[in-house]
């Protein structure tokens, strides 16, 4: 692969845009409601940076690692950069330099972590909380039952502006279930967007949906969709 990337990268762009915009159309809303975050994990410099300059102007990291050892490469290709893996506390300060957002958000101790490094760089930072729609034990997120008393929180940091609530999906063949997860998701959000709590009035945002199941998460209120293998191929672990 050289500079430019796998050639198909703008087609298979093109191709997740459609599914996005179709998807929205059926749901009666439009597709500049749907962001598409690439999520680059495991993928080269070179390739996020072809990527950007085909048109993916969003794009997420879930590794530490990987997004520190990417971040210098892409200079010059304007980009948005969120992280969406799982943050441990130690790593906020190295993370924080390299991204705009951070939708990872599952505790208040990483809450309090991030506010109080975003203060130290003056700066106010776009967060996501992210819940554990599925209950599934592997998964990150905070249990739906905190889920509220989290955004809370959130929203009274005064180094962090809650965006929305983001999940990862439940993994099951059955799309009633990946459905329910998603709506569970957007009836947090509802909640949130309602409570009056300080700092939760911009919350409307809803990061679900990935290669497999973008049109159910648009069915169900997504805003954001991250994509992976459908634009970069099958992942490589
Ligand atoms: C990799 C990843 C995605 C994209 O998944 P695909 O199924 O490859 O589209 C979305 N969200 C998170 C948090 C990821 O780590």
């Amino acid at each position: 692969m050289d500079a430019t990337g796998p050639p198909d990268l703008a087609d298979r762009l093109r191709r997740i845009r459609d599914r996005v915009a179709l998807a929205a159309q059926r749901a009666g809303r439009t597709a500049d409601d749907v962001a598409i975050l690439l999520a680059v994990k495991a993928q080269t410099a070179a390739t996020a940076r072809a990527v950007i300059d085909a048109g993916g102007h969003l794009l997420g990291h879930n590794r530490a690692q990987e997004l520190l050892a990417m971040g210098p490469a892409l200079a010059g290709h304007p980009h948005a950069m969120h992280f969406i893996g799982h943050l441990q506390s130690n790593k906020v300060n190295h993370v924080l330099p390299w991204v705009s957002c951070i939708q990872t958000v599952d505790s208040p101790r990483l809450a309090a972590k991030i506010d109080r490094a975003a203060a130290r760089s003056g700066r106010v930072l776009d967060v996501f909380v992210q819940v554990n729609t599925s209950r599934e034990p592997t998964k990150s997120g905070v249990a739906p039952a905190h889920a509220l008393e989290l955004t809370y929180a959130v929203g009274a940091a005064e180094h962090l502006r809650l965006r929305g609530l983001m999940t990862v999906g439940a993994l099951s063949p059955d799309p009633d279930v990946v459905h329910d997860s998603y709506r569970r998701l957007a009836d947090l959000r509802d909640a949130v967007v309602v409570s009056g709590v300080p700092g939760t009035a911009d919350a409307a945002e809803l990061s679900m949906g990935m290669s497999n199941d973008l049109e159910l998460a648009i069915e169900a209120g997504s805003t954001m969709v991250r994509i992976g293998s459908a634009v970069f191929g099958p992942r490589p672990r």
